[in-house]
């Protein structure tokens, strides 16, 4: 199969790649071709997934085409913008027609899900790995960014974390993932649904926001350091899932949440007067913390202790 064929077949004839919406031209010019409407900012945000590295080599076709697009439009949600369209660069190692087509049908799943369209890419030989460039919207103004939070300002998640982490052991096949729990991590590793309709609820709420990606303390601390205020966590606070818990207990589902990544939920800072509106209309926001002066990130046992971080073995945090 040519590249070109190989384009056409599995690309370019996928449901997420017809035109529409904002993408005026998608697949097969040059270039794609995207309307922004007047008053609104283009926001845009690059991720590339290696094997062995981001996934292992042998892993579902088409588990990994729904991951590799959902971590990229989760950075979309985070900044609170609306999605337009992505590009795929794809290496493979050989054109593997099953992989291929499982792989694109993953894509595509996740694509209808966050209302995204594939607007073009590359295809090439090599190792395998992918790069999938977001493009979304924003109204001029409105962007999440991190550097908002101020003082008083509520510390707030938008779900239970480190379920993905806890799901590492059994995606890399150390542990068997035979009950309803592990599975249940699984699928929020493998397919992480990007939180794009609260992002763009909290557009004008939020003072500052992004995704976590590399556990709540390290993202907590770029909120801290883009904004030079300090972020309060209640460790009592934080949101554990029950299938985390069931799988490996208490402390290390914490351990998990603090420090594990790939959960690509919301984090943001809110000042308190918008938390009753937001709940009321059932969004999932869960507080866990609150802004204050200073600099860095302080994590409060039950009893209002401060927690060494550095001494639990929050490496990653303190890299
Ligand atoms: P060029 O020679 O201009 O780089 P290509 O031959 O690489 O063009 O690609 C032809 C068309 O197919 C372009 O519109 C490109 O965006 C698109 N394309 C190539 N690879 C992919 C892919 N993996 N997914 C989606 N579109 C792709
Ligand atoms: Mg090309």
């Amino acid at each position: 199969m040519g590249e070109f064929e190989l384009i056409r077949q599995y690309f370019a004839a996928a449901a997420c790649a017809r035109a529409g919406g904002d993408v005026v031209l998608g697949i097969g010019d040059d270039c794609a071709l995207l309307d922004v409407p007047a008053g609104e900012q283009l926001a845009v945000s690059t991720d590339t997934l290696v094997a062995g590295v981001h996934f292992p080599e042998s892993c579902d076709a088409y588990l990994l085409g729904q991951r590799a697009l959902a971590v990229s439009t989760s950075d979309l949600a985070g900044m609170g913008a609306t999605p337009i369209g992505f590009t795929l660069a794809l290496t493979i190692p050989s054109a593997n027609p099953v992989w291929l087509a499982e792989f694109a049908r993953g894509l595509d799943s996740m694509a209808a899900g966050c209302n995204m369209r594939l607007i073009g890419g590359d295809t090439t030989r090599g190792p395998l790995s992918m790069t999938v460039t977001v493009f979304g919207r924003v109204p001029v103004g409105m962007p999440l960014r991190r550097s908002g939070a101020q003082p008083g300002d509520l510390l707030c998640v938008g779900g239970a974390l480190g379920d993905a982490a806890g799901a590492l052991p059994f995606v890399l096949g150390e542990r068997e993932s035979d009950n309803a729990e592990a599975a249940a991590l699984l699928r929020r590793y493998w397919s992480p649904q990007p939180q794009l309709a609260l992002g763009q609820a909290l557009r004008g709420k939020a003072t500052a926001a992004l995704d976590i990606s590399d556990g709540l303390l390290a993202d907590c601390a770029h909120i801290a350091a883009a904004s030079s205020v300090s972020l309060i966590i209640e460790q009592a606070r934080v949101p554990l899932s029950a299938s985390l818990l069931a799988c490996v207990g208490p402390e290390q589902a914490l351990q998990c949440a603090l420090s594990g990544g790939d959960d690509y939920l919301l984090a943001f800072t809110l000042p308190p007067a918008h938390l009753p509106d937001l709940l009321a209309d059932g969004w999932p926001v869960q507080v866990i913390g609150r802004v204050a002066e200073g600099l860095g990130v302080q994590l409060l046992d039950a009893a209002g202790g401060v927690v060494n971080t550095a001494r639990v073995g929050f490496n990653h945090f303190n890299d």
